[in-house]
């Protein structure tokens, strides 16, 4: 059986070649992300197109998720060799605008408004967490902080404030620029940095018009993990961007809300990506310790839908070798998982389908719970669903089904888009016009493909393409002759 759990790898200049894109893909990658806080629209499509032709020449279905930069802030420049700033010392932050400079006495900031919105005794945190400030005075030329624990400080690094504060919102002028030029690419996915409310996704969405890409909410604001089953709800999958989350709450509290954010997502239905640091030490040796080979271990316990690397694929020194260990620990720990308890303990129904869901999700949603039993009941060997827009494959992943799920498509962005879903293997199809049609063809599909064979009993999802609303709504069991 392929591999359950997804593999998302970001695509940077380690990784960018035609040749390194097509053995990322043959090692397991099954989506590739794009930063797009670094670099030209033009390097961002070229990079685009090169993924495109690499999954063309592998013959696989390979997502692409394009990631806005959001509403960063940032310290002015450092210069060469960065600073150290030591515990216990003073000094000003002060607002800074184009080509803003810091040093170890001043550092600019370069969104001056948010520094009116401090308070003494507010901590100010810069880079990945390690330097902290906590502000001593406001006044209106300077805010005036100490040292609370210090460190190393180069380049730009990011300034994070407390939570609630009047920083830029999500999605900026800039992510919305950047949305249209991936909308004109027929970008497969768009994660939303630094979302705060299920608003955020709904500015996001309303802005990429009604075709528009899945979006994946990127969970690592204090105010997200407050508001996470309206952003779920919201969103199309969601990230448990453990990078950023770290640095805004505790660190030790991350796997909890790891944990929360996984369980929550599945209950949704909707595929979650567990991110950040999983195979760091990767990034330069070539072999993962033992503390990253349980961290991903256990996300795949924790449920999780897809599993990422950033900085080990991006800029690392074998891209290749971190995909390959990582299917590598993923498929080990889909041995141990227990699926059918996991199946029977999220209930029958989606979360979504109580009061005020439209009527198509609840019956998509009552269609593949019934779907998880009966492939139980007739030991069925297959799960095989016709699906337009993907959603009744994604509503029975959600029950982390024992055996595969073929999820057949006649438009080839939503099989791409399937690609981050658990277990979901896409297959393309025709069109078709009756369900009749469909069930046929999607079965003669799978044996043609040698996915499963005479004798054996699938379990068949399709709806009703004469309906003017095609909606999942029949289950058919069917025996391959
Ligand atoms: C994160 O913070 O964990 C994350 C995935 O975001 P980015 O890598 O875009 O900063």
């Amino acid at each position: 059986m392929a591999p359950r759990t997804k593999i998302v790898a970001t695509i940077g200049p380690a990784s960018q070649s035609s040749e390194v894109l097509e053995s990322l893909m043959l090692a397991g990658m099954d989506v590739a992300r794009i930063g797009l806080a670094h670099g030209t629209v033009e390097e961002h499509v070229d990079r685009i197109a090169r993924i495109r032709a690499a999954a063309a020449a592998t013959g696989r279905t390979v997502g692409i998720l394009a990631d806005l930069p959001g509403p960063k802030v940032r310290a002015g420049a450092f210069a060469d060799g960065g600073v150290f700033l030591l515990e216990g010392e003073r000094l000003a932050l002060a607002p800074g605008g184009e080509g803003a400079r810091s040093d170890e006495r001043r550092i600019e900031i370069d969104v001056p408004t948010i520094l009116s919105d401090l308070h003494p005794g507010d901590p100010v945190i810069l880079g990945d967490g390690g330097v902290r400030l906590l502000v001593d005075e406001v006044h209106e030329s300077a805010v005036w902080v100490t040292v609370e624990s210090g460190g190393r400080l180069q380049g730009r690094p990011g300034v994070t404030l407390p939570a609630g504060r009047n920083g830029p919102r999500a999605p900026t002028a800039h992510d919305l620029e950047l949305l249209q030029a991936m909308v004109d690419v027929d970008i497969d996915m768009v994660a939303v940095s630094f979302v705060t409310s299920a608003s955020d996704i709904t500015a996001v969405r309303d802005a990429a018009g009604p075709d528009g890409p899945m979006l994946v909410a990127k969970i690592e604001t204090a105010e997200a993990v407050a508001d996470l089953d309206n952003i779920i709800a919201e969103a199309d999958a969601v990230m448990v961007a453990r990078g950023d989350l770290g640095v805004r709450l505790a660190a030790e509290d991350v796997p909890h809300h790891q944990k929360r954010i996984i369980k929550r997502s599945v209950a949704y239905g909707r595929p979650v990506i567990t991110a950040t640091q999983m195979l760091e030490s990767m990034t330069t040796s070539p072999s993962p310790t033992r503390a990253e080979v349980s961290d991903v271990a256990n996300a795949v316990f924790d449920g999780t839908s897809a599993v990422m690397l950033s900085g080990e694929t991006a800029i690392g020194h074998d891209p290749v070798n971190v995909v390959r260990t990582m299917a590598r620990i993923t498929e080990r720990a889909e041995v141990e998982a227990d699926w059918v308890s996991w199946g029977r303990d999220l209930g029958r129904l989606q979360t979504a389908s109580s009061a005020g869901v439209p009527v198509p999700v609840r019956v998509t949603a009552a269609i593949s719970a019934a779907a998880w039993r009966a492939v139980q009941d007739v030991d069925a060997s297959a799960i095989i669903c016709a699906t337009r827009s993907g959603a009744t494959a994604r509503a029975i992943a959600r029950f982390r089904p024992h055996v595969p799920i073929f999820a057949v498509s006649p438009l080839e962005r939503t099989a791409r888009q399937l690609s981050l879903s658990w277990g979901v293997t896409p297959l393309a199809s025709a069109e078709y016009t009756s369900t009749d049609e469909i069930v046929w063809y999607a079965v003669e599909s799978a044996v043609q493909q040698g996915l499963v064979k005479s004798g054996d009993v699938v379990a068949v999802l399709a709806g009703s393409p004469e309906d003017p609303e095609p909606v999942t709504d029949s289950l058919r069991l069917v025996r391959v002759r």
